[in-house]
């Protein structure tokens, strides 16, 4: 076991067994050991590559749909741009180099980004140094009385879950537990109550798993309930489902591979599954619209993804191989154009937005 596994193993013995969530915030945001908090764990050289991280055309798709919004809705003043979970800061570089080109945004909106980790933190402030743009730190999204435009790619898939089983006896939360000196997964004694539990799984057969992120649920609400109140525009991508089985999606990724969950805690990304039906409900709770979800490689067709592509290889020849790849890369149902989806949230009268 890992030094934050022996810490996790302690805190157990110490307060009995954790939820599977309270694994993953630890694993991810241990300020010592956690995933995150630790490393750039990005590109080639990490341990997976994410869409802005493909191609400059990703961030740039997404701050156009943003200038968009914000231009169909009237320019609202004191209009914030917030980014969920910047990773490398690429998105944001290259949404604010597109932004440029929308006549009042970067003097009118304020920038926020929303990022735990102080390593991540410190390479998004030197990536957007020179983009001319003024822009402030948060390590949680806050909830203000003002126009909230918002972006999320693969932010939501880091929220923790937790886990409950169906057995004989009833639901029964999965837990983590020490057994043989190691970090294993065990079943809560007591049973969840049946209201608990959606009426949409209480057919789940014995074995069946109830995955839920109370996290996202409730930070969906909150978004959905300041873009009702007071406009803007949010848009989700990530790798998701909508229609909800009984499976379990949580899975670590270690140097682009597979990992066990509970192995060397810290050392390996862990996320799950975006529940899309789950959020739409929240976001419909809060007061606000739903777009989608739509499979990414339709909704950057959408945007005008080859259109943008095009112009690049005109302007830069020798780049026209690694472009088609990249465009495909995003957009190939067999690649991330099928597996990834986008989501929108509007005000409850806005027209659809661009791509969907
Ligand atoms: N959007 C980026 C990175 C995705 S990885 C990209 O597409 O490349 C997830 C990002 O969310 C990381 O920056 C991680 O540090 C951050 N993150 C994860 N959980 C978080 C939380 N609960 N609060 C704030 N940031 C979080």
């Amino acid at each position: 076991m890992n030094a934050l596994g022996e810490r996790i193993a302690a805190l157990i013995a110490a307060q009995g067994p954790i939820s599977v969530a309270q694994f993953m915030t630890l694993a991810l945001h241990d300020a010592q050991g956690g995933y995150y908090a630790t490393r750039d764990p990005f590109g080639r050289g990490g341990d997976f590559i994410t869409a802005p991280e493909i191609s400059q055309m990703f961030g740039e798709m997404l701050g156009l749909w943003c200038g968009q919004a914000w231009v169909d809705q009237g320019c609202p003043k004191n209009t914030r741009l917030v980014e969920l979970g910047p990773g490398r800061g690429t998105l944001m570089a290259d949404a604010l180099r597109a932004l440029k080109r929308v006549p009042g945004f970067l003097d009118e909106v304020e920038l926020v980004l929303v990022e735990a980790s102080p390593t991540l933190r410190d390479i998004q402030r030197e990536r957007l140094k020179d983009s001319g743009a003024r822009i402030r730190w948060s390590a949680h999204f806050e909830v203000q009385e003002s126009p909230l435009l918002l972006l999320a790619n693969e932010f939501f898939d880091a929220l923790p879950v937790r886990q409950y089983v169906k057995t004989a006896r009833g639901w029964c939360e999965r837990m983590v537990v020490v057994k043989d000196g190691e970090l294993d997964f065990a079943l809560a004694p007591q049973i969840t109550p049946a209201a608990a539990i959606p009426a949409s799984r209480a057919g789940a057969p014995d074995g069946g798993v109830y995955e839920t992120a109370p996290a996202a649920i409730s930070l969906m609400e909150e978004i959905s309930r300041t873009i009702a109140s007071h406009g803007g525009a949010a848009l989700l991508i990530d790798y998701g489902y909508a229609d909800a089985g009984f499976g379990e999606t949580l899975q670590a990724v270690r140097d682009h591979r597979f990992a066990p969950v509970l192995a060397d805690p810290g050392a390996s990304d862990l996320s799950a599954h975006v529940d899309f039906t789950a959020l739409g409900e929240a976001a419909r709770h809060g007061g606000a619209q739903i777009f989608g979800p739509r499979p990414q490689g339709e909704f950057l067709d959408g945007l005008g993804i080859g259109v943008r592509a095009r112009r690049l290889i005109q302007s830069h020849p020798p780049e026209a191989e690694s472009l088609t790849k990249a465009v495909a890369r995003l957009t190939a149902p067999d690649q991330m154009g099928n597996l990834f989806r986008a989501m929108a949230v509007l005000p409850p009268s806005a027209p659809p937005p661009p791509g969907f």
